[in-house]
């Protein structure tokens, strides 16, 4: 790859011919139309976010004559150049001398470029940024793109596939996947975490049709001119869960509903049993892991280690541990009730607080109580043993 580092180009020439489109968020073009500042696999403008604050602090920092850091462009010809890497500062600049948004003035006012004095207006327009002109295969910019961290704010994982496998097959996945204003993102937010900027609903529907292997699959179908495959395997899932489960609780958003899907779907369940199944052991103050709760179900309620059970408290093990101790040394026998029935010298042993683990006589499952009454201490090894059948 050869770089050619470019100091003479100023905030001026690059802004010429700024075009800002509201719909995209995104910064177009620059330098007259041969610089392309946010390409299809560049993410949106996030800078104006947060009231601004991000693109504020660009203008700022030209005012106070601060670098603005490294700035890569991609030639991708002899006329046309793409912004690798510096696309939201230069959109903040681009955003600015187009007035539309304003920093704070001397006077605390909102100030806008317009209405800037033209001492300040040539500083800006005279400010010269630091520019890497990278000239390589698609690969090796590929390649590096990866490697190098964006100031501010780093791309995340999706990002850079995204990048990496940028074609056809991502801006249609982006279309209907990172667009905000699909009206089916409400109804994806019950079940998948994040947002549709920072590429979670895509990230999301590719690991559940690849069941894990993202960037395989996306190299795959990279030049596809659909993602049929992509759509109707991902509102499988969805129409899957809110079919089976009816009741939609928070607990519900980020679960592995692809390997869910995957392992249950060709099983049949009752929504209505399993709505009232979901109301019990939401009120069951005995289950810790609320979000195992759907697998539990799913799994036909057989393995309480996904709800985490509650466990017996410090001291209600002291006193068990006691009481059970005492009457053993009296009987001369363990004071683990399951060594007292084993063939070898344990049968005999007393153990110490720290070796052993309080268990639930009647099975949590079976409806047994996490209290006193239903409390008592066994070994670690025969209480492992019975914890594992
Ligand atoms: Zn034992």
């Amino acid at each position: 790859m050869i770089t050619t580092l470019r100091t003479k180009i100023t905030v001026k020439e690059i802004c010429a011919g700024f075009v800002y489109n509201e719909m995209q968020g995104k910064g177009l073009f620059g330098l007259s139309g041969r610089l392309t500042i946010q390409p299809e696999y560049q993410r949106c403008y996030i800078y104006a976010d947060n009231g601004g604050m991000k693109e504020i602090a660009v203008i700022d920092s030209i005012l106070k004559g601060y670098p603005l850091g490294l700035i890569y462009f991609n030639k991708v010809s002899e006329e046309i150049l793409e912004v690798l890497d510096g696309q939201q500062r230069i959109t903040s600049v681009g955003r600015f001398v187009t007035d539309k948004f304003a920093i704070r003035g001397g006077d605390g006012n909102p100030q806008y470029f317009s209405s800037m004095a033209e001492d300040k207006k040539t500083k800006i327009f005279d400010t010269k940024l630091l520019i890497y002109e990278c000239e390589g295969s698609e690969s090796e910019i590929k390649e590096w793109f990866k490697t190098i961290n964006i100031a501010g704010i780093p791309l995340n994982n999706q990002e850079l596939l995204n990048a990496v496998y940028s074609g056809p097959f991502v801006t249609l996945g982006k279309e209907e996947f990172s667009n905000s204003q699909n009206a089916n993102i409400q109804k994806w937010s019950a079940y998948v975490k994040g947002s549709a900027n920072r590429q979670d609903f895509l990230e999301r529907a590719l690991d559940w049709v690849s069941k894990g292997n993202i960037g395989e699959y996306m190299s795959k179908h990279r030049f596809d001119e659909n993602i049929n495959e992509l759509n109707r395997y991902f509102n499988s899932v969805i129409d899957w869960v809110s079919t089976v489960f009816t009741d939609v609780v928070s607990e519900m958003r980020g679960l592995e509903w692809g390997r869910l899907y995957e392992e249950y779907h060709k099983q049949s369940y009752n929504p209505a049993k399993v709505s009232s199944e979901v109301q019990r052991l939401y009120g069951d103050p005995y289950v810790n892991n609320r979000r195992g709760i759907f697998e539990f179900i799913l799994g036909g309620c057989a393995d309480p280690k996904l709800l985490d059970v509650r466990v017996f408290d410090e001291a209600t093990k002291k006193t068990v541990y006691k009481t059970q101790t005492n009457t053993a040394e009296k009987k001369g026998v363990s004071n683990c009730p399951l060594c007292v029935l084993g063939p070898d010298a344990n049968k005999t042993k007393i153990w110490k607080l720290s070796e052993m683990d309080a268990d639930h006589v009647a099975a949590w499952s079976k409806g047994g109580a996490t209290d006193i009454k239903n409390c008592q201490l066994l070994c670690k090894t025969h209480n492992r043993a019975k914890g594992n059948k």
